[in-house]
């Protein structure tokens, strides 16, 4: 999942590491491999509240910026829709739908066909959505909509050049998942696909709707479906036969086989973090960390490296201890 593609609980900052969602419990199980059980969280605390989760968005924006972790997660502070985000989330929405349909009408014009409604959806369920192509200019404005619309439809249809819908019977789709750890550290996520072949074997993939990365970035962009992995492992005891995303910018496919060795040491990287998470929250110091990546940020009037203060912190503070190193030492590694 990249940086905002996602559905309900995507697009938004810190839904899915937020305070506890009612209904949030998804099971991954059965003796046949099928993936039995899915819940989607409904809603989000409106209170400030301590982390007691984590997802892979969240995980990463802590890796990227302590900061930005507070902001969205504790603060959950507003941030405008973009048009690539928002166009990620329709993109996501118009092959999950797609399934809907048996499956030799999985076709390419199929899809587009469904890009205005599912684009129509959205909107509803999330009338800021309607600010993107709000001009003063009607006629800009429209212009600007129908390249975008243009734009989704050029991913859709790139998708069909990289798999094939009419072969595939999806197990799940936009599975919400959720594991507690014996640590007490509980991970959760929407999975964008989850295959599962006859003889068990279990397949998740995730569509970006960007370009794949070089070479050398792979593992971190890996680290999510590892996550996603890990929590399928603790759910169902079955280590995922194959991690699989689908860049839809660039037409590639980067697939991983993961070993157990892999998901223990993704598991011991998460613990690392929320370790570090706890520290940062029990003692309130939230360090920025300035990269390239702060042109894409919400926050820069409220953040210290772009002269801004903070708002207050609105949870209980305890003397600092270690947070501060832990964080320096937190890297995307
Ligand atoms: S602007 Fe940069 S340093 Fe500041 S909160 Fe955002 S990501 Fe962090």
């Amino acid at each position: 999942m990249e940086t905002s593609t996602d559905g309900v609980a995507r697009t938004g900052s810190g839904a899915e590491a937020g305070a506890p969602a009612a209904g949030a419990s998804a099971v991954v199980g059965g003796s046949t491999g099928e993936v039995v059980a899915a819940a989607v969280p409904e809603g989000r605390a409106t209170r400030p509240a301590p982390p007691n989760s984590l997802s892979p968005s969240r995980a990463g924006d802590f890796m990227q910026c302590p900061l930005l972790y507070r902001f969205r997660v504790i603060d959950k502070l507003p941030e405008k829709p973009s048009e690539a985000a928002t166009r990620g989330t329709l993109v996501h929405a118009v092959l999950e739908r797609l399934f809907d349909a048996p499956a030799t009408e999985r076709t390419a014009p199929r899809a587009a066909s469904l890009i205005p409604g599912q684009w129509d959806r959205l909107r509803e369920a999330r009338p800021e959505l309607s600010e993107l192509f709000a001009d003063e200019d009607e006629k800009a404005a429209g212009e600007r909509l129908a390249r975008w619309l243009g734009e989704a439809e050029r991913l859709v249809e790139r998708w069909f050049t990289l798999e094939d819908p009419t072969r595939l019977e999806p197990a799940e789709r936009e599975l919400f998942v959720e594991a507690r750890l014996d640590s007490g550290l509980t991970l959760r996520g929407i999975i964008d696909r989850v295959d599962v072949a006859p003889t068990g074997e279990v397949r998740i993939v995730d569509y970006k709707t960007g370009k794949a990365p070089r070479p050398e970035y792979a593992e971190g962009a890996l680290f999510q479906m590892k996550f996603y992995a890990l929590v399928v492992w603790r759910l169902k005891q079955v280590i995922p036969r194959r991690l699989q995303l689908v860049y839809l910018g660039s037409g590639d496919v980067l697939t991983y086989d993961p070993v157990r060795d892999d998901l223990e040491r993704v598991e011991r990287k998460l613990l690392a973090l929320w370790e570090a998470i706890r520290l940062a929250t029990e003692s309130g110091d939230w360090r920025p960390r300035r990269t390239k990546l702060c042109g894409w940020c919400d926050h820069q009037a409220v953040c210290p490296e772009f002269g801004g203060t903070p708002p207050p912190y609105p949870l209980q503070v305890r003397p600092p201890e270690s947070g501060a190193a832990a964080q320096g030492r937190m890297g995307p590694d």
